[in-house]
């Protein structure tokens, strides 16, 4: 009997899970074991001199692998959990195994395509599922070439379209057997420990903010419960508190929650209480997040380019203006309290991640790959596609129609902080 092994990515969930689903069906049929295996990433420093996680990201997903850990140890099967490189790490084990074949989600970005086109150099058979986005790019009224470049006109054809995503799957009480000899290997990693700040707009030392798949469900039925659907399109501009904007963005980077899940969510509540036009913004971000992940399926490489999509020239760079907002020591309040926010917390709002970029790009005349670079660090949400997307736009080296998003720094302090409140918050580290 030989095992199929299982690769957790950026899918740290038991419920609808179509690419685990796909692996446990593989394993019955064929009557052999299931060895479900998240790889963590070693340390890295950036090129701009920084570790590439840092401490709050590293706590959130420890506390998402603990939780999916637990989730399967309940099943019956146990997490087996390696130390990247995956390209190394995974043979080895398959090796060890005598397995031929690793199904995975498919993550559509540079670096995730080597791991997987490595594995396969070594031999591996690859199965690779896509499961990240609210729709299926399948049932888009688009080939993924002819995706269209600006946002709006994405929106308007998949809503003519009427496109529904798939039905969100259950998941499973029991899953196949693992090799006997692994059920008693001790594999799991501590958890670094992050500062609490009260501050936060994502505590995520908090239990309730873990990256677990069972503090996503209770973070989005909450969220349901409360009603904030109503209130979503009114608060999500504010820059500071936990209920201004869903949260479920750590969630998602993770894999702890998926698109559909929220949807089917979003569905009832409108049936128990409504469809507002703020509910349907729940939706249009969503679709936000479609976009730039069918735009790493459009141009893949390209959007890494320092010339960008359009060739343009590569962009400018300033070594100490870098450092200076990297930390905080602009000079602009309302971007230093943003930057003191992001490093404190690992989290900052959408339109303090938009005026604190377009602050570094515009008015400091700095790399934006500088940039993501940092918020890459940072973020307890990084997600590549989301990321990458957001700063090219920005930048004006993307599909922006506008070739870019230079934002007024004093008139968007005067109109999302008129009383100062939000730099009083973070005026001090
Ligand atoms: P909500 O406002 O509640 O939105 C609901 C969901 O819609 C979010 O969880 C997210 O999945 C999606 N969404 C909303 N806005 C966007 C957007 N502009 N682009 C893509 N998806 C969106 N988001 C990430 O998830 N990871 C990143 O690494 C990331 N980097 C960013 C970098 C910059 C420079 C900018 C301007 C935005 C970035 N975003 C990123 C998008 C956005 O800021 C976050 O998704 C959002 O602030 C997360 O908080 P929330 O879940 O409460 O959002």
């Amino acid at each position: 009997m030989t095992a199929i092994i299982y690769w957790f990515r950026n899918d740290l969930r038991l419920h609808d899970n179509p690419a685990f689903e796909k692996a446990c069906c593989l394993a019955e049929q064929d009557r052999c074991e299931l060895v479900p295996v998240y790889c963590h990433a070693t340390e890295q420093t950036t090129r701009w001199a920084f570790p590439r996680t840092g401490p709050h990201r590293r706590h959130f997903v420890s506390t998402a692998v603990a939780g999916l850990s637990e989730a399967i140890t309940s099943a019956g099967s146990r997490l087996i959990e390696l130390t990247g490189p995956c390209a190394e790490a995974l043979p080895a084990l398959a090796r060890s195994l005598g397995a031929e074949r690793i199904v995975c989600e498919t993550i559509a970005a540079p670096e995730e395509e080597d791991e997987v086109a490595a594995l396969r150099q070594a031999g591996i058979t690859v199965d690779e599922v896509w499961q990240s986005t609210l729709l299926e790019p399948g049932t888009l009224p688009f080939a993924s070439k002819d995706l269209p470049d600006v946002f709006t006109e994405f929106r308007r054809a998949v809503e003519k379209a009427a496109i529904r995503p798939r039905r969100a799957l259950a998941g499973r009480d029991r899953l196949p057997p693992l090799p006997t000899g692994l059920m008693h290997s001790r594999t799991s990693k501590s958890i670094p420990s992050v500062t609490p700040d009260p501050r936060s707009a994502f505590p995520c030392s908090r239990p309730e903010f873990h990256g677990s798949e069972s503090a996503a469900i209770a973070h989005l039925r909450r969220y349901m419960a409360r009603q904030l659907p109503h209130s979503y399109k009114s608060t999500r501009n504010k820059l500071a508190g936990i209920d201004d904007s869903s949260k479920f963005s750590p969630w998602l980077a993770v894999g702890a929650l998926s698109a559909p899940q929220i949807h089917a969510h979003l569905v009832t509540f409108e049936a128990e209480h409504g469809a507002s036009e703020s509910s349907y913004w729940l939706w249009f971000e969503l679709l936000w997040r479609d976009y730039f992940r069918l735009l790493q399926r459009k141009y893949g490489r390209r959007l890494f380019r320092a010339s960008g999509l359009k060739g343009n020239a590569s962009p400018p760079h300033d070594t100490s203006a870098f450092e200076r907002w990297r930390c905080g020591q602009t000079g602009h309040a309302l971007t230093d309290a943003g930057m003191r926010e992001l490093a404190a917390t690992g989290y900052i709002s959408n339109r303090m991640r938009q005026i604190v970029a377009s602050y570094l790009i515009h008015e400091l005349g700095c790399d934006w790959r500088a940039g993501a670079a940092w918020f890459e660090s940072c973020l307890i949400d990084f997600d590549i596609c989301s990321n990458q997307g957001n700063w090219l736009y920005i930048a004006g080296y993307g599909t922006d129609p506008r070739g870019g998003r230079r934002f007024n720094p004093d008139k968007q302090a005067a109109e999302h902080d008129p009383d100062g409140n939000y730099r009083a918050l973070w005026s001090a580290p």
